[in-house]
Protein backbone atom coordinates (compact mmCIF):
# COMPACT_ATOMS: atom_id res chain seq x y z
CA UNK A 1 0.00 0.00 0.00
CA UNK A 2 1.27 3.35 -1.02
CA UNK A 3 1.82 6.23 1.19
CA UNK A 4 -1.01 9.03 2.22
CA UNK A 5 0.58 11.21 -1.02
CA UNK A 6 2.20 8.90 -3.56
CA UNK A 7 0.37 7.79 -6.42
CA UNK A 8 0.59 4.74 -8.50
CA UNK A 9 0.68 3.83 -11.88
CA UNK A 10 -3.13 2.56 -12.98
CA UNK A 11 -1.80 -0.75 -13.69
CA UNK A 12 -0.10 -0.91 -10.29
CA UNK A 13 -3.31 0.27 -8.69
CA UNK A 14 -5.08 -2.39 -9.68
CA UNK A 15 -2.69 -4.90 -8.90
CA UNK A 16 -3.04 -3.41 -5.37
CA UNK A 17 -6.68 -3.76 -5.54
CA UNK A 18 -5.94 -7.61 -6.52
CA UNK A 19 -3.52 -8.04 -3.80
CA UNK A 20 -6.24 -6.90 -1.18
CA UNK A 21 -8.77 -9.11 -2.29
CA UNK A 22 -6.67 -12.03 -2.27
CA UNK A 23 -5.14 -11.24 1.46
CA UNK A 24 -9.17 -11.01 2.44
CA UNK A 25 -10.15 -13.92 0.75
CA UNK A 26 -6.91 -16.70 1.29
CA UNK A 27 -4.37 -15.72 3.78
CA UNK A 28 -5.15 -13.12 6.45
CA UNK A 29 -6.09 -10.05 5.99
CA UNK A 30 -3.70 -7.11 7.24
CA UNK A 31 -6.59 -4.52 7.87
CA UNK A 32 -3.85 -2.08 7.17
CA UNK A 33 -4.23 1.90 7.31
CA UNK A 34 -6.71 1.84 10.30
CA UNK A 35 -4.55 3.58 12.88
CA UNK A 36 -4.35 6.88 14.31
CA UNK A 37 -0.95 6.98 12.61
CA UNK A 38 -2.58 7.08 9.26
CA UNK A 39 -5.42 8.99 10.77
CA UNK A 40 -2.76 12.22 11.61
CA UNK A 41 -1.06 11.44 8.27
CA UNK A 42 -4.39 12.21 5.85
CA UNK A 43 -5.46 15.31 7.87
CA UNK A 44 -2.97 17.44 5.39
CA UNK A 45 -4.64 15.59 2.07
CA UNK A 46 -5.48 12.36 0.35
CA UNK A 47 -4.34 10.56 -2.52
CA UNK A 48 -6.41 7.45 -2.32
CA UNK A 49 -4.89 4.88 -4.63
CA UNK A 50 -8.61 3.58 -6.53
CA UNK A 51 -11.99 4.54 -6.89
CA UNK A 52 -14.55 2.25 -6.60
CA UNK A 53 -18.15 2.62 -7.90
CA UNK A 54 -19.62 -0.17 -5.81
CA UNK A 55 -23.64 -1.46 -5.40
CA UNK A 56 -24.96 -0.34 -1.79
CA UNK A 57 -25.73 -3.84 -0.80
CA UNK A 58 -24.45 -4.87 2.89
CA UNK A 59 -22.16 -7.71 1.68
CA UNK A 60 -20.11 -5.86 -0.63
CA UNK A 61 -18.10 -3.19 1.24
CA UNK A 62 -15.04 -2.58 -0.68
CA UNK A 63 -12.91 -1.05 2.08
CA UNK A 64 -13.09 -4.93 3.09
CA UNK A 65 -13.29 -6.95 0.35
CA UNK A 66 -9.98 -5.05 -1.19
CA UNK A 67 -8.41 -5.35 2.54
CA UNK A 68 -7.79 -1.96 3.01
CA UNK A 69 -7.73 1.76 4.83
CA UNK A 70 -8.53 4.88 6.12
CA UNK A 71 -7.20 6.92 2.75
CA UNK A 72 -6.96 4.09 0.16
CA UNK A 73 -10.30 4.20 -1.97
CA UNK A 74 -12.40 6.25 -3.13
CA UNK A 75 -15.93 4.99 -2.58
CA UNK A 76 -19.09 5.34 -4.11
CA UNK A 77 -22.25 3.59 -3.67
CA UNK A 78 -25.77 2.94 -5.39
CA UNK A 79 -27.85 0.27 -5.76
CA UNK A 80 -26.88 -1.50 -8.70
CA UNK A 81 -23.82 0.19 -9.45
CA UNK A 82 -25.30 2.70 -11.96
CA UNK A 83 -24.15 5.85 -12.85
CA UNK A 84 -25.77 9.46 -12.56
CA UNK A 85 -24.30 12.92 -12.81
CA UNK A 86 -24.08 13.00 -9.16
CA UNK A 87 -22.00 10.31 -9.02
CA UNK A 88 -19.94 10.72 -12.23
CA UNK A 89 -19.50 14.09 -10.48
CA UNK A 90 -17.76 12.29 -7.69
CA UNK A 91 -15.59 10.22 -9.94
CA UNK A 92 -14.66 13.10 -11.92
CA UNK A 93 -13.30 14.82 -8.67
CA UNK A 94 -11.52 11.76 -7.55
CA UNK A 95 -9.88 11.67 -11.07
CA UNK A 96 -9.11 15.11 -11.71
CA UNK A 97 -8.50 16.61 -8.27
CA UNK A 98 -7.22 13.66 -6.30
CA UNK A 99 -5.39 12.20 -9.22
CA UNK A 100 -6.95 8.73 -8.57
CA UNK A 101 -5.35 6.23 -11.24
CA UNK A 102 -7.84 3.84 -11.52
CA UNK A 103 -11.95 3.44 -11.49
CA UNK A 104 -13.01 0.12 -10.62
CA UNK A 105 -16.92 -0.53 -11.32
CA UNK A 106 -18.03 -3.61 -9.39
CA UNK A 107 -21.07 -5.59 -9.41
CA UNK A 108 -21.95 -8.62 -7.41
CA UNK A 109 -23.85 -11.87 -7.56
CA UNK A 110 -27.38 -12.28 -6.24
CA UNK A 111 -27.65 -7.99 -6.79
CA UNK A 112 -31.34 -7.49 -5.31
CA UNK A 113 -31.31 -4.09 -7.88
CA UNK A 114 -30.47 -6.09 -10.85
CA UNK A 115 -32.76 -9.22 -9.63
CA UNK A 116 -35.69 -6.60 -9.09
CA UNK A 117 -35.37 -5.31 -12.34
CA UNK A 118 -34.68 -8.84 -14.27
CA UNK A 119 -37.50 -10.08 -12.85
CA UNK A 120 -39.86 -7.49 -13.95
CA UNK A 121 -41.40 -6.60 -10.81
CA UNK A 122 -43.09 -2.85 -10.10
CA UNK A 123 -40.53 -0.71 -8.17
CA UNK A 124 -42.46 1.35 -5.60
CA UNK A 125 -41.27 4.76 -4.79
CA UNK A 126 -37.87 6.07 -5.76
CA UNK A 127 -36.45 2.47 -6.03
CA UNK A 128 -38.20 3.12 -9.80
CA UNK A 129 -35.20 5.51 -10.61
CA UNK A 130 -32.73 3.17 -10.44
CA UNK A 131 -34.33 1.21 -13.50
CA UNK A 132 -33.93 2.65 -16.63
CA UNK A 133 -30.06 2.29 -15.88
CA UNK A 134 -30.30 -1.32 -15.40
CA UNK A 135 -32.95 -2.47 -17.89
CA UNK A 136 -30.39 -2.00 -21.09
CA UNK A 137 -28.27 -4.52 -19.42
CA UNK A 138 -31.10 -7.76 -18.51
CA UNK A 139 -32.26 -6.92 -22.35
CA UNK A 140 -28.85 -7.52 -23.38
CA UNK A 141 -28.01 -10.57 -21.82
CA UNK A 142 -31.53 -11.73 -21.63
CA UNK A 143 -31.88 -15.71 -23.46
CA UNK A 144 -28.09 -16.45 -21.99
CA UNK A 145 -26.56 -19.21 -20.75
CA UNK A 146 -26.49 -19.20 -17.03
CA UNK A 147 -28.19 -16.77 -14.26
CA UNK A 148 -29.76 -13.80 -15.94
CA UNK A 149 -29.51 -11.93 -12.55
CA UNK A 150 -25.81 -12.16 -12.76
CA UNK A 151 -25.44 -12.13 -16.39
CA UNK A 152 -27.22 -8.37 -15.89
CA UNK A 153 -25.03 -7.50 -13.09
CA UNK A 154 -21.47 -8.21 -15.25
CA UNK A 155 -23.12 -6.07 -17.96
CA UNK A 156 -24.24 -3.09 -15.87
CA UNK A 157 -20.65 -3.30 -14.88
CA UNK A 158 -19.24 -3.21 -18.47
CA UNK A 159 -21.92 -0.97 -19.39
CA UNK A 160 -20.90 1.69 -16.64
CA UNK A 161 -17.21 1.49 -17.08
CA UNK A 162 -17.54 1.78 -20.95
CA UNK A 163 -19.76 4.80 -20.08
CA UNK A 164 -16.94 6.46 -17.34
CA UNK A 165 -14.57 5.74 -20.12
CA UNK A 166 -15.71 7.26 -22.48
CA UNK A 167 -17.52 10.22 -20.38
CA UNK A 168 -17.15 14.00 -21.32
CA UNK A 169 -15.75 16.18 -20.38
CA UNK A 170 -12.76 14.99 -17.65
CA UNK A 171 -12.88 11.44 -17.92
CA UNK A 172 -12.14 10.38 -21.26
CA UNK A 173 -9.66 13.37 -21.40
CA UNK A 174 -7.73 11.40 -18.46
CA UNK A 175 -8.25 8.40 -20.25
CA UNK A 176 -6.87 9.34 -23.42
CA UNK A 177 -3.40 10.99 -21.92
CA UNK A 178 -2.81 7.63 -20.59
CA UNK A 179 -3.75 8.64 -16.71
CA UNK A 180 -6.71 7.00 -15.68
CA UNK A 181 -7.72 3.17 -16.50
CA UNK A 182 -11.49 2.00 -16.05
CA UNK A 183 -11.97 -1.89 -15.13
CA UNK A 184 -15.24 -3.66 -15.06
CA UNK A 185 -15.06 -6.18 -12.55
CA UNK A 186 -17.63 -8.68 -10.50
CA UNK A 187 -17.64 -9.71 -6.66
CA UNK A 188 -18.64 -13.13 -6.16
CA UNK A 189 -20.45 -12.95 -2.36
CA UNK A 190 -19.64 -16.58 -1.45
CA UNK A 191 -16.34 -17.11 -2.32
CA UNK A 192 -15.11 -13.16 -1.64
CA UNK A 193 -13.55 -13.68 -4.88
CA UNK A 194 -12.68 -10.25 -7.65
CA UNK A 195 -13.10 -11.07 -11.38
CA UNK A 196 -12.13 -8.87 -13.81
CA UNK A 197 -14.71 -8.73 -16.43
ZN1 LIG B 1 -26.33 -5.10 -5.52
Amino acid sequence: MGDATSIPTSDKALDMLLEGNKRFTTTTPSHPHQDAERRVALGNGQAPFAAVLACADSRVPPEVLFDSGLGDLFVVRVAGNIINDQLLGSLEYAAAHLHTPLIMVMGHTKCGAIGAVASGAELAGHIASLAPAIQPAVDKVKGQAGDLTDNAAKEVARMTADGLRTSQPILADLVKAGKLKVVPAFYDLESGVIELL
